[in-house]
């Protein structure tokens, strides 16, 4: 039998090998970063080394990053954190945020991009201090949003901007002091790192609340003793990334030859987002007549891993908030799958990933056809 392949890098991607060399050896060690004798100071050594690396991945100083259990955390810790009253939301955001308790949601084009005239007139409404969040990138869709942009209107309205650049990092180069966003949430597990480590990175000088108590780690932002290997496997993770610049090339080669042979196959296909800037890697795309369960399940038994909306969150399909906020009708969202490439992805598993494809709209035209010889001249009306 051939060899499954992974489209769904978006979910998890798969771990380096040298962050997996990392790891074990990480884990062989003893030592808390907070003690004082010699296995404590290595330790120590070893996240400073790791914060170094997570910082240059997006530009910033390693003073910036605090780390903590993976982005869900980060964006935790933002939206509470910064203890500011309002919390104004585009509601193309990952669960994370959009679920939070109270807050103000703000729409988003068609295009998949979010409206940033409408959030002007919600921070226009009301004068209270807020808070901001805009993703860099969409995880379904991939669209890049315009977070600089977004960050000067926050500004001129004495708002902070949270930034969720999980899906961007290592995929397009990431800058917090270019974005101009007073923190960035990252995820150890999307860019090849282990799963559960993540980080905020702050603009220096901003205050921050701790979401629990305890000790004073992370310069007493997330208490806690250090999850080292995990770190020291984060920080790998992103040297990697930082000096892979060729990657995004291919992916967006792939993804492109994805789509123009979707379109050309069956011209009702409809890729969402496909008129905005996007992330090189992901393609969502409704199919007219398939379910998307339906799909991702006989991929998979043909051997294709990908996901239907933000399968991530919880392994089941849910109508995605993401193309409602785009306007896509609900049949259609009901259709939608997302293929996501990485590095390991190679220009063949297209080929694979269109036969099964095809192999299933077959099946279906079949299934119709034979219907119809079943139960012959319904008339429709
Ligand atoms: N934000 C985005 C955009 C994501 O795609 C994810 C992962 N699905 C998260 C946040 C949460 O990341 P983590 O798995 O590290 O909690």
């Amino acid at each position: 039998m051939s060899r499954s392949i992974y489209l769904d890098y978006n979910a998890s991607t798969p771990l380096r090998a040298a962050v997996a060399a990392t790891l074990a050896e990480a884990m062989g060690r003893v030592g808390n970063p907070s003690s004082v004798h010699g296995f404590g100071r290595e330790a120590r050594r070893c996240v400073e080394e790791a914060r170094a690396r997570v910082a240059a991945l997006v530009g910033a100083l390693p003073g910036e990053v605090v780390f903590t259990s993976g982005a869900t955390e980060s964006n935790a810790l933002a939206l509470a954190g910064f203890a500011r009253p309002r919390r104004l939301v585009s509601a193309l955001e990952h669960d994370s945020i959009i679920a939070a308790e109270g807050v103000e949601i703000f729409a988003a084009h068609s295009d998949g991009t979010a409206d940033l005239d409408a959030l002007k007139a919600l921070l226009a409404r009301d004068p209270r201090p807020a808070l901001v969040c805009l993703m860099l990138a969409n995880n379904e869709t991939g669209v890049v949003q315009p977070v600089a942009a977004a960050v000067e209107i926050a500004h001129a309205h004495g708002a902070l901007l949270h930034c969720d650049a999980v899906q961007a990092a290592g995929r397009l180069s990431v800058s917090r002091p270019d974005l101009g966003a007073d923190s960035l949430s990252l995820s150890a597990h999307k860019i090849g790192g282990p799963m559960g480590c993540g980080a905020l990175v702050l603009r220096p000088g901003l205050r921050l609340k701790a979401l629990f108590a305890g000790g004073r780690q992370e310069n007493g932002r997330r208490p806690g003793t250090e999850n080292v290997p995990a770190i020291v496997g984060f920080g790998v993770a992103a040297e990697i990334a930082a000096a892979d610049t060729t990657v995004a090339k291919a992916l967006a080669a792939m993804r492109d030859d994805l789509e123009a042979r979707l379109v050309s196959h069956l011209p009702g296909v409809a890729i969402h987002g496909a008129g905005a800037p996007r992330l090189p890697n992901t393609s969502c795309f409704s199919t007219p007549g398939l379910d998307a369960a339906t799909q991702v399940m006989a991929l998979d038994l043909a051997g294709v891993a990908v996901s239907a909306g933000a399968a991530c969150s919880s392994g089941k399909v849910q109508t995605s908030h993401v193309l409602a906020a785009m306007g896509v009708p609900a049949q259609a969202a009901g259709s939608a799958i997302r293929v996501s490439f990485g590095w390991d992805s190679r220009p063949d598993d297209v080929d694979r990933f269109l036969a099964a494809w095809r192999a299933l709209l077959d099946r279906r035209a079949a299934k119709t056809a034979s219907i119809r010889a079943v139960a012959p001249g319904r008339a429709s009306g």
